[in-house]
Formats: structure tokens, C-alpha cells, sequence
């Protein structure tokens, strides 16, 4: 399958319902260095003061900091405030390669997840993962 049906296969199983509940909890993703740049240019500031207000250090990763019980980019609205530019992890959820090595991961996260449009098994759900271009 290429990475083009792939992607297809993904949009007829699921469809994301902007419930929000995955900018929820104690923690959020982990935000790479280039991820930190882009989202730093998109909300127009510079660098230094893009961490200091929005990231913070912890775990040996730096995430998002969390405000109200949520990550600090989800929006009145229930949207993503930096949705064009936010972090891989984010992108890819809930076919997250997380996924591929816990069936734990994989039953927990689609618990928690309304978007799924059938009953997706594990099987199917590391095939449609190893088949994005970041997957492994
Ligand atoms: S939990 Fe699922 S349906 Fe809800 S916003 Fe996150 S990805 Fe979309
Ligand atoms: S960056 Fe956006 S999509 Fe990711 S956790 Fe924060 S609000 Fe949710």
C-alpha cells in the first residue's frame, strides 16, 4: 500500500471529532527542537520567549505546559491553537507508533477515543501505522 492509500484507508476508519480529550490530562507530548522553532515563528515570537510562556522541562523532554487540567494550546473553542504547525506526536494521534510494541497502549488509547468508526483491532491499527511515512 503506499503511503497515499495508506492515508486514505486511515480517513474511511476514522474521523477525529475534536472532543478535545486528547489535549486533557497531567501531561502532554514531547515537542522536538525544530517543532519548537515552527511553532515559536507561527505565533510570531521569538524562540526564547516561546518557552518561557508555553514549554516546559521535564523527564529528559521538553512538552507543552499544562493549564486548567488541558495543554496549554487547546483553545476556548475546543481547537488547537497552533493546529498547522503543532508537534508530530499530536499529528499522528491516535495511530501513534506508541502503539506498535503495547496492545495495552493501543486498548487504553482507543477507549479514550471517539473517532473511531468501527471496531479497528490491534492488527489493523499497526498496519495503518507502519504505512505513515514516520511510522516504524
Ligand atoms: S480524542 Fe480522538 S476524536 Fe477526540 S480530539 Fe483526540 S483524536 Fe480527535
Ligand atoms: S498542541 Fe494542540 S493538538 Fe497537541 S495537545 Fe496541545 S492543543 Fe492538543
Amino acid at each position: 500500500m503506499t503511503a497515499e492509500s495508506n492515508e486514505k484507508a486511515i480517513e474511511a476508519l476514522f474521523e477525529c471529532k475534536c472532543c478535545g480529550h486528547c489535549c486533557h490530562g497531567v501531561a502532554t507530548v514531547s515537542v522536538t527542537d525544530a517543532e519548537q522553532e515552527g511553532m515559536a515563528r507561527y505565533l510570531e515570537m521569538g524562540l526564547e520567549a516561546f518557552k518561557k510562556k508555553y514549554l516546559v522541562n521535564g523527564k529528559g523532554a521538553t512538552s507543552m505546559k499544562i493549564v486548567d487540567g488541558h495543554c496549554i494550546f487547546f483553545g476556548e473553542d475546543g481547537l488547537c491553537r497552533v493546529h498547522p504547525v503543532k508537534p508530530f506526536h499530536c499529528k499522528r494521534w491516535p495511530l501513534h507508533p506508541s502503539i506498535l510494541e503495547d496492545e495495552n497502549a493501543w486498548i487504553a488509547i482507543k477507549a479514550d477515543c471517539p473517532g473511531f468508526l468501527g471496531d479497528m483491532t490491534w492488527e489493523q491499527a499497526k498496519e495503518l501505522v507502519r504505512g505513515r511515512p514516520d511510522g516504524s
